[in-house]
């Protein structure tokens, strides 16, 4: 029963190597994971810039008095008049 002991001594290096290595590669990781996470977070703002942009863009300017107004608004927020 010599071989499983070797076996077991081995695994038992590999381990410590493959702790090593583990380590390393979940530094690696972190880092990987921090610039995904910074690029998300600078998608996540850049959705609200563009939501908020599309928002401002979708004005339309009342007839009557010139306000820009939002397109879903019925009425003029300045004069009340009917938007067309
Ligand atoms: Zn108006």
């Amino acid at each position: 029963m010599s071989s499983s002991k070797d076996k077991k001594e081995e695994k038992h290096v590999k381990l410590e190597d493959v702790a090593e290595e583990t380590g390393e590669f979940i530094g690696k990781g972190i880092r990987k994971t921090w610039s995904v996470m910074k690029s998300f977070g600078k998608g996540v703002v850049d959705t609200i810039e563009t939501k908020e942009g599309r928002k401002n863009v979708a004005t339309l300017t009342c007839s009557h008095c010139g306000a820009s107004i939002p397109t879903q608004s019925n009425f003029c927020a300045k004069c009340g008049k009917k938007i067309l």
